[in-house]
């Protein structure tokens, strides 16, 4: 049976292929802009540099920090009307964070899997507390995946990364607000990281592999843009923002443990995962993360026992909905096996 859904598709403009990169100048004069900011990480600079001297005449400039503000002033100071996000989630973030404030037309090229370049999500922390803003604003307009791009990004950032992409598709799998074309792309997306992680492990260089992971990248975002997330990215939160734990890291030991947690609850709704996975979808993430060298285990992040109290009570705070009911006490068992790194039974 088909349930009741709404669904609105992303007004987002995607382009995918190898070079495709050689486009983003075609892109800013297609939209009618004249002054590309391109932004990046300190890291990245140097091939923001050679972004920029792609675009030629329509770039104005290369802003390569992480703060907001002095990057509100290099837009205003150049007269940007368009920012270029060359990098991963955080370089997405700081282009969602100027055109949160003023509606900056943005365009995107990720070279991780992260996903955020195809959502209307923004997070921000202060005080210690994660907190998510969704805004029309936030979403970039056009996003340009070029699979070349990530033939450099590191074996284990890798499988993180994508272990990170995954996630959203998990909980998208059994999101209240889900629909049947967030559920066709979120299994797809499993499917493209299950197939393709493996292979990049063993091969860096292997260019379908890297194309598919990027596809599964654009599936499992997408997703995470469409429908609303629960416990797995909850407790993430809680854990980057009060922990500073590594963020991609953090959702590749959690998410084993969080599908666990919810298995018997959304057993329906995450079936034909767990076939991806080999039948059981919590130990079957577990044997996968292990497979592709991921971190298994909170431990390795500096965070102590003594931590998981405090990480327990702030992940129960603000009641928020979840497939299986939360409480403190499930939470801070959940938190102790990921600690440990044990392997989740379901
Ligand atoms: P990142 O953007 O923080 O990148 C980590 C490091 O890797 C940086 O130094 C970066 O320059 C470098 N790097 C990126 N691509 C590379 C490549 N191809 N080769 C070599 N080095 C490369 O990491 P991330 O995991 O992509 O992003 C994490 C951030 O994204 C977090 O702040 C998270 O909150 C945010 N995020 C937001 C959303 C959302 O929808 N709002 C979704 C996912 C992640």
């Amino acid at each position: 049976m088909t349930r009741p859904f709404c669904y609105a598709g992303s007004p987002a403009q995607i382009v995918f292929g190898n070079d495709s990169i050689g486009s983003v100048g075609a892109w800013i004069a297609k939209a009618g802009r004249k002054r590309a900011l391109v932004l990046s990480t300190p890291h990245q600079k140097a091939d923001a540099e050679e972004l920029a001297n792609k675009i030629g005449e329509l770039a104005c400039g290369v802003f390569s920090g992480a703060v907001t503000e002095a990057a509100m002033k290099v837009v205003l100071d150049t007269a940007a009307d368009c920012v270029v996000s060359l990098g991963g989630g955080s370089t997405t973030g700081l282009g969602k964070a100027i055109a949160y404030r003023n509606d900056i037309f943005q365009i995107v090229v990720p070279t991780t899997y992260a996903g955020s370049e195809v959502t209307p999500i923004l997070g921000q922390t202060e005080g210690g507390r994660k907190t998510t803003v969704r805004d029309a604003k936030i979403l970039p307009e056009i996003v340009i995946y070029d699979p070349s791009l990530t033939l450099g990004l590191p074996v284990a950032m890798s499988a993180t990364s994508g272990l990170n992409a995954m996630a959203h598709a998990l909980e998208g799998l059994y999101a209240r607000d889900r629909n049947p074309i967030s559920t066709l792309m979120a299994l797809e997306g499993l499917r493209a990281f299950k197939l393709s992680l493996p292979k990049i492990v063993t091969s860096p260089n292997d260019t379908d592999a890297r194309s598919d992971a990027l596809y599964g990248a654009w599936l499992c975002g997408t997703v995470l843009g469409a429908v609303g997330m629960a416990l797995h990215h909850k407790i993430c939160h809680t854990l980057g923002g009060s922990f500073d734990t590594p963020h991609a890291e953090t959702h590749a030991v959690m998410l084993p443990h969080t599908a666990a947690f919810n298995a018997a609850a959304a057993a329906a709704e995450l079936s034909q995962a767990a076939a991806i996975f080999g039948g059981s979808i919590g130990g079957g993430l577990w044997d996968f993360s292990k497979q592709i060298g991921a971190p298994m285990s909170l431990k390795d992040f500096g965070m102590t026992e003594a931590d998981l109290d405090r990480a327990a009570s702030i992940a129960v705070e603000n009641p928020y909905w979840n497939p299986r009911p939360i409480d403190t006490q499930s939470i801070r068992k959940l938190l102790q096996d990921a600690w440990e790194g044990r392997r989740p039974e379901d």
